[in-house]
């Protein structure tokens, strides 16, 4: 594979090359691995940030028809929107609750449009990877705004907190003040709570329930890197469309506040610290699963378990097995 040539057609928008390099990262051979940073490599010159929207809720919340509508909107301004999705059910059933194309029907229509389903991967970390990988090709793709989805269970919101430049979490309307079980954690990374399905029959309980959650929000420490006013909740109505223009028009605001302020760049570079540090771990990871180390831990194991070494003796060993003896 020419991989110049692969980076050169990315860079003139063909979506096509764009998802062939998506295939690239997800492959976990070694081979397209090298390929896949080689590209990413060539890419990386070309500098162009698209904003980075997180968006996660429950299943039947309303993403796939939130994003349908916003994404039409945002293109209707003349913007190119990607979606990928970061799906942990696949991680454990190989099944596939998000991501399924044929849930953006109009969207993915678009020429403006790439809408990629996440992968079935064996665990977080490799997905993790590989959609972050796939944000950056989405960028030198040309595309201006990248959503990137995520159903609301484990880990995986904090995964695509960690590559988005805005957050955002869709809520559906609940009677009561019970505030949907949402969890601190996740109240604590947003930066805006849609409540969507805010119409008809359901427009006043969303309205509640967005009041509630803009009280809960109140509640929340106040961090630098928010203007005065966020993080804040709003209502939506995904199939109405109402709200959406006043959601976009907040997100612009809380970035271009965030560009003009530092805080913009500075989030950047931190996610690239942190994923940097990820990267190792992974590699780590994966060098213990090598047979050769395989088989000195199954014997270091043994030589600890029947008091021969110490634990700490024996890791020493493995360590330097891998090539990682660490001093001190
Ligand atoms: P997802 O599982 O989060 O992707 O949710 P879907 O987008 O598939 O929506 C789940 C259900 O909620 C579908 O029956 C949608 O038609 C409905 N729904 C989504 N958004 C709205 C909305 O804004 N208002 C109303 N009334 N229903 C909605």
């Amino acid at each position: 594979m020419d991989i110049q040539d692969l980076a050169g057609r990315i860079q003139n928008g063909e979506r096509r090359a764009l998802a062939r390099a998506i295939t690239l990262v997800e492959s976990g051979r070694s081979d397209h691995r090298a390929q896949a940073g080689e590209l990413l490599e060539a890419l990386k010159p070309a500098g162009r940030q698209a904003l980075r929207i997180g968006l996660s809720g429950t299943p039947g919340v309303g993403k796939s028809t939130f994003i349908e509508a916003f994404g039409m909107h945002l293109i209707a301004q003349g913007l190119r929107v990607a979606v990928l999705a970061v799906d942990p059910s696949s991680a454990r059933s190989g099944g596939s609750i998000l991501g399924d194309k044929t849930r953006m029907e109009s969207l993915s229509r678009e020429r403006n449009a790439f809408i990629r389903p996440s992968p079935s991967q064996a665990q977080m970390g490799g997905v993790a990877r590989r959609t972050r990988e796939a944000v950056a090709l989405c960028e030198a793709a040309g595309f201006d705004v990248v959503l990137i989805e995520t159903v609301g269970v484990g880990q995986s919101e904090t995964v695509v907190a960690e590559m988005s430049d805005l957050f955002l979490l869709l809520i559906a309307p609940a009677g009561g003040d019970e505030l949907q079980g949402v969890k601190r954690g996740i109240m604590e990374i947003a930066d805006l709570i849609l409540v969507n399905k805010a119409d008809g029959a359901l427009k006043d309980t969303a309205t509640r329930t967005c009041a509630d959650y803009a009280g809960a929000l109140r509640l929340l420490r106040k961090r630098p890197q928010d203007p005065e006013g966020f993080p804040k909740a709003l209502t939506v109505s995904a199939v109405t469309e109402d709200g959406l223009e006043k959601a976009w028009g907040e997100m612009q605001a809380l970035s271009d506040w965030r560009r003009e302020n530092g805080h913009w760049d500075r989030r950047r570079a931190d996610q690239a610290r942190h994923w940097f540090e990820e990267e190792v771990r992974l590699r780590l990871l994966a060098a213990l699963d090598k047979p050769a180390a395989r088989a000195a831990l199954s014997s270091l194991g043994q030589d600890v378990a029947g008091g021969q070494m110490s634990p700490s003796h024996a890791a020493e060993q493995m360590l330097d097995l891998l090539g990682t003896s660490q001093a001190g």
